[in-house]
């Protein structure tokens, strides 16, 4: 008799049927029903290929995955008991070298969610000239109901599963939300034992004890800082004094939080999934981390009074910067959105009926292939170290991601005058027409 005979056939194969942690009722406005990902970065695509005048052909084969996986994920509870997860991993484009991504762990990861962000990460890869194509992987868990030793266990098991599509010259995971550097330390680990050599580069965002970069773990916030702080200036907004308010308090936002405080703005409003805090002065972001470290969430911060999400993103500020989830800024809601300037910390916030509006309001918006790039360019970074075996000092890094993330910030700021284009519009058509172009010079095979 095997171990398994002993448990029931039902409790095996199920899925995992916990309650997921509760959001706040304010803060994940519901998003209008076409206004998925997907639908998003589709409709995006479609702008650009009509600037383009690309054949439909070209069209369907930049609209479509290269390659999906779609893997079932065991976990052996702490309890003994057995629960189901899937999980993803979707290569959007390879034309431009090996697929690059980050791996979520959230309840709300579908399918369709990550050819979305595999999609972007495909277009920031090109924008920002690194030698990518686009991926993305998920696992449909909320990772904040499980132990380490659960988490530790899905990650093996989700790296094993998804093992002949992932390599440092196929496809290289990063962290993304609900995973960090403890879940890359896991796959690479999982990966070497797998192949029977430590391979660092199969991960980027790894610890810097085990090759990880200096300035990876901050890297995304320092990008999205250098942007929002020269589209403040475009605008004609000074930096110092200006307001800010940032949705999500986690790897993105924090740090962002932090990095804008540092240069003078004045961060008024933070929010988390389970609600916002507000402080018209001005928040003391060093004491709200450690209060969020103690308690899990920003509500019951003592230096600031409760927001209700949603008005977060309402509040009358200079700069806006959604560092959470998708489809937060739509058609429902973006009339209300008032601040002048809008810098995706995360992927994909805005839906194409917001940024309709905020165009018509004369409301900048930076879109998410630009502002957050920040973090691929240090992965990047990270990857061609690690497979050099040598490592730069934190100052080279962040010299370099400046560098990168302003010369981009300029090309897409002159591209988009000279031809009338919304920042997005120019940005994801610079991309495309990068990737078009790597897919043209190859030839199509056979
Ligand atoms: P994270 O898991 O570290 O933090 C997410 C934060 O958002 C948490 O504070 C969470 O409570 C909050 N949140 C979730 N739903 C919310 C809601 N509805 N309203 C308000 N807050 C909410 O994730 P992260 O790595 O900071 O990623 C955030 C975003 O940035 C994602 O869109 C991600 O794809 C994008 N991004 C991350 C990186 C990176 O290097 N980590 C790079 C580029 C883009």
């Amino acid at each position: 008799m095997s171990l398994l005979d002993t448990v029931p056939a039902a409790t095996v194969l199920a899925p995992c049927t916990l309650a997921t942690t509760q959001f706040a009722a304010t803060a994940s406005p519901p998003a209008a029903p076409l206004a998925t990902p997907l639908h998003d970065a589709r409709s995006q695509l479609s702008a650009a290929i009509g600037v383009l005048g690309y054949s439909a052909g070209l069209h369907a084969l930049l609209a479509t995955p290269r390659r999906e996986l779609t893997v079932a994920v065991p976990l052996r509870r702490d309890d003994g008991s057995t629960c189901l997860f899937t999980g993803y991993r979707v290569q959007h484009n390879l034309s431009r070298g090996p697929a690059k991504g980050g791996l979520r762990y959230s309840p709300n990861v579908t399918l369709d969610e990550v050819r979305a962000l595999a999609m972007w990460m495909t277009w920031k890869c090109a924008l920002l000239d690194v030698p990518y194509g686009g991926a993305k992987g998920g696992v449909a868990i909320d990772p904040l109901l499980f132990s380490q030793a659960e988490l530790e266990r899905v990650t093996r098991r989700y790296t094993s599963e998804i093992l002949p599509i992932i390599g440092p010259e196929k496809d290289i995971p990063a962290p993304d939300m609900g995973t960090d550097e403890r879940t890359m330390a896991w796959i690479m680990d999982t990966y070497s034992v797998n192949v029977g050599y430590t391979v660092p580069g199969i991960v980027t965002g790894k610890p810097i004890s085990l090759g990880g970069s200096h300035g990876r773990a901050s890297a995304t916030s320092r990008g999205v800082t250098h942007i929002a702080l020269a589209a403040l200036t475009h605008r004609g907004i000074r930096v110092h004094g200006a307001t800010a308010a940032v949705q999500g308090f986690g790897k993105v936002g924090h740090d962002a939080a932090v990095f804008l405080t540092a240069a003078g703005v004045r961060v008024v409003a933070v929010s988390d999934q389970y609600g916002a805090v507000y402080n018209a002065q001005g928040l003391d972001v060093e004491r709200l981390g450690a209060h969020v470290a103690a308690t899990g969430r920003v509500v019951g911060f003592d230096g600031a009074e409760p927001l209700a999400g949603d008005l977060l993103l309402e509040l009358d500020v200079d700069l806006l910067v959604p560092a959470a989830v998708e489809g937060v800024l739509h058609a429902g809601n973006a009339a209300r959105v008032t601040a002048r300037v809008i810098v995706e910390g995360a992927n994909g916030p805005t839906s194409p009926a917001a940024d309709l509006i905020f165009a018509a309001n004369g409301q900048l918006v930076v879109p998410d292939i630009l502002a957050n790039a920040g973090g691929v360019i240090v992965s990047y970074f990270e990857w061609v170290q690690g497979n050099q075996a040598y490592w730069w000092n934190a100052a080279e890094v962040e010299q370099k991601l400046a560098e990168r993330m302003l010369a981009a910030w300029r090309q897409v700021v002159d591209y988009a005058a000279a031809r009338d284009l919304s920042l997005r519009a120019a940005a994801t058509v610079l991309a495309v027409e990068r990737v078009a172009e790597a897919h043209l010079l190859r030839g199509l095979y056979p």
